[in-house]
């Protein structure tokens, strides 16, 4: 069958293939770490997990990267509030997020460059673009990309740039750039900004936030890549400016298939720490929301639609959860020896929900797939038992599923895989009575928001709601 997406640059469905046969390399803009993150966020985070986990579950080995933006300007300012170094300031932050992917039960990618790990790789893109004339130094020591000297500019966003406001040279207190549309590559320092600078060979200063996409997706999957993820707002300015400085230094096409998620809303107005209407992961955790209801919530509408976020949407989720786990389990009661009875039904599932999800993941028809199967076996089973080969039929077909939606087990009642491995190896040490290691083990997995208590029946964890 052939997987097709919404592609934004063509703003059409096309089909889906890659550059090197059988491997996609993926880019997604991931968190500011000023703050934790909060839902809306991770509706943007959920379909980029819905996205990796059906490439692999189509076959594709799949190389995503997600930033991690841990310098810019509400970092510093942030930072000086607290008066902590900006890497102590944001490594709480960072360890939350990860913490917060977890209990989603978003997987991991492969990479998550920090920003402030890669101003060599972002000072040499932009001494590339200066050296090809395509950007230019002000008098306070900032860079900035000339976009008339980029005439594919607005291609992602369907800007007609002629129509952005030519001013000539813009005087304010912010800028001092030749263009409006001109956008910062590099920031010269200004007492403001403390010790917050880079001293490099383009001079003193951080990077903008636009060039440490375009310098760390090139480091990790190469200057012309398969998929480039995020939410809509970030189409423009900040996706439109990454092709721009990416294809002006490299001379290539960038990425081949930029797709992008509609946004949360509340109340119908966007989820967004601007508007102060957001609520953070931790805080509904806290409260006892089970995390898969609000990944099934987040992940149920199409990533294109818009999605009002509502207790009952939740309760709606909460209720999906327990009807699927409680036939899941149900299953194996009464099973006779006798042949399969239900192979095609079986197989039509397979086949409809996969090519639901092939046509740019479309979700509520994958969903309803699945409803439909429960309903036809409940059905069947009015009239007869379950014979175990369909029961293994059935069963096999919900662990399919469940690689790709990931709501049959409880996030909060499960482990890592690196989790589980930090325990065994503390049991093993307790068992040698090697107490300095078994402590450093159980701090290591406290650092990850685990805490483990010992009992007489030996060692059991909890998860920690906050840090
Ligand atoms: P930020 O930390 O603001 O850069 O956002 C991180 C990611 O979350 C980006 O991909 C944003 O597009 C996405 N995002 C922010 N707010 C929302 C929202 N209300 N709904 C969906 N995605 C969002
Ligand atoms: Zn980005």
């Amino acid at each position: 069958m052939t997987t097709c997406f919404y592609n934004t640059l063509s703003r059409k469905k096309e089909n889906f293939n890659t550059i090197e046969p059988g491997v996609v390399r993926m880019y997604t803009c991931g968190p500011t770490v000023y703050n934790y993150a909060h839902i809306g966020n991770f509706r943007a985070y959920l379909f980029e997990d819905l996205l990796r986990r059906y490439l692999k579950f189509k076959g594709y080995r799949v190389i995503q990267v997600m930033n991690i933006t841990d310098i810019d300007d509400k970092i510093i300012r942030d930072s000086q509030k607290t008066g902590k170094p900006i890497l102590e300031f944001t490594k709480p932050y960072v360890e939350a997020f990860f913490q917060d992917l977890d209990s989603l039960g978003i997987e991991r990618a492969e990479h998550y460059p920090a920003a402030t790990a890669h101003i060599p790789e972002m000072v040499e893109l932009v001494k590339k673009l200066l050296a090809k004339g395509i950007a230019y130094r002000t008098e306070d020591g900032s860079i900035y990309f000339k976009v008339s000297e980029f005439p594919k500019y607005g291609q992602l966003a369907c800007l007609n740039v002629k129509e952005m406001v030519r001013g000539n040279r813009v005087a304010s207190d912010e800028y001092e750039k030749e263009e409006i549309r001109d956008f910062a590559l590099w920031k010269g320092w200004k007492p403001e900004d403390g010790d917050v600078f880079w001293e490099t060979e383009i001079g003193k200063g951080r990077p903008g936030w636009h060039i440490e996409c375009s310098a760390m997706s090139s480091k990790y999957l190469g200057t012309h890549f398969d998929v480039h993820t995020g939410g809509v707002d970030n189409i423009f300015p900040h996706h439109e400016n990454e092709i721009a400085q990416s294809e002006a230094a490299s001379g290539e096409k960038f990425v081949n298939f930029w797709l992008h998620c509609e946004h949360l809303l509340v109340d119908g107005e966007k989820m967004s720490k601007s508007l102060g209407n957001f609520i953070f992961l931790r805080q509904m955790l806290e409260k006892g929301v089970d995390p898969t209801a609000i990944r099934l919530t987040l992940l149920s509408t199409h990533y294109r639609q818009k999605l009002n976020f509502t207790e009952e949407k939740l309760d709606m989720s909460a209720k999906m959860i327990t009807r699927l786990r409680d036939f899941k389990k149900s299953l194996n009661n009464d099973l006779t020896d006798g042949v399969e009875q239900l192979s095609t039904i079986v197989t039509d599932a397979r086949q409809n929900f996969e090519s639901a999800l092939d046509d740019d993941l479309n979700i509520s028809e994958a969903l309803a797939v699945i409803f439909t199967l429960m309903h036809e076996v409940n059905n069947f089973r009015r009239e007869s038992s379950l014979s175990q080969a369909d029961a293994k039929q059935i069963e096999q077909f919900l662990a399919t599923i469940d690689d790709i939606l990931n709501i049959f087990s409880s996030k909060s009642e499960s482990l890592t895989e690196e989790e589980k491995a930090l325990l065994n190896q503390r049991t093993a040490a307790r068992k040698n009575r090697d107490w300095k290691e078994s402590d450093r083990l159980r701090m290591l997995l406290s650092e990850k928001g685990i805490v483990v208590e010992d009992t007489r029946k030996g060692a059991i964890w909890k998860r920690k709601l906050s840090t």
